[in-house]
């Protein structure tokens, strides 16, 4: 059965690491529109310079931009037996629309990841990325490691990770974003999960999740 999943939650909750390692066991695409945005701002494409200032001022780039993205990405191939979203949809009429590109396909698995803002700060101003491989490098005993633990290659702070945005990035989430829990949380397919545990822990609280409702 096709699994067609939703990752929710505040940024900082966890959603990238736990969905790359659920895309990985479950054989779905991990689809982050934050990494789509991030390479389109690298390759200094048109959308890499509308989305730059936006992201760099913790805003959301507009619906419709964001609605054409995922509605590409989940026509390509490799999408066609499920999906992995990772930081869409992020306003209602994000999720609206995802609603309607679904048509006939398996009803939406919509996990939340739950962290409180003190905690959320903290892991997103040691967070660093590795400049080779993209990926996610947390913190040994709350300090920043040198290199990246996947490839060795070189690590590099978010532009956005910088405590000023991430506090504005919360103050959007919890305008823009949060009411999304409302917007899912009746359906049988909804599940709000403890993120604030270590990343081994989490990930076997979503593999269940993920099993008890995709069954
Ligand atoms: P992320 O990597 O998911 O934290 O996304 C980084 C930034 O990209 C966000 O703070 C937004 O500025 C932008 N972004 C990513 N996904 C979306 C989305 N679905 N809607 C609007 N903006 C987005």
């Amino acid at each position: 059965m096709a699994l067609n999943l939703v990752m929710l939650g505040p940024p900082g909750a966890g959603k990238g690491t736990q969905a790359s390692r659920l895309a990985q066991s479950r054989g779905v695409p991990h689809i982050s529109t934050g990494e789509i945005l991030r390479e389109a701002v690298q390759a200094g494409t048109d959308l890499g310079r509308k989305a730059e200032m936006v992201i760099e001022a913790g805003q959301l780039v507009n619906d419709e931009i964001m609605i054409g993205i995922v509605n590409d990405r989940l026509g390509k191939d490799d999408a066609r037996h499920g999906f992995l979203l990772d930081g869409f949809p992020r306003t209602v009429s994000q999720a609206d629309a995802l609603d309607n590109m679904l048509g006939v396909r398996e009803p939406l698995v919509v996990i939340d990841l739950s962290v409180n803002d003190d905690e959320l700060v903290r892991r997103l101003s040691t967070r660093r990325m590795c400049e080779s491989c993209g990926a996610i490098t947390g913190s040994v005993n709350g300090r920043p490691t040198a290199t990246c633990g996947t490839c060795g290659g070189a690590l590099k702070q978010r532009s956005d990770d910088r405590e000023d945005v991430v506090r504005q990035r919360l103050i959007v989430y919890r305008q823009r974003t949060e009411p999304l829990i409302g917007y899912y949380q009746q359906r049988p397919t909804f599940r709000s999960i403890d993120g604030s545990q270590d990343e081994e822990a989490v990930a076997a609280l979503v593999g269940a999740a993920v099993d008890g409702v995709a069954a």
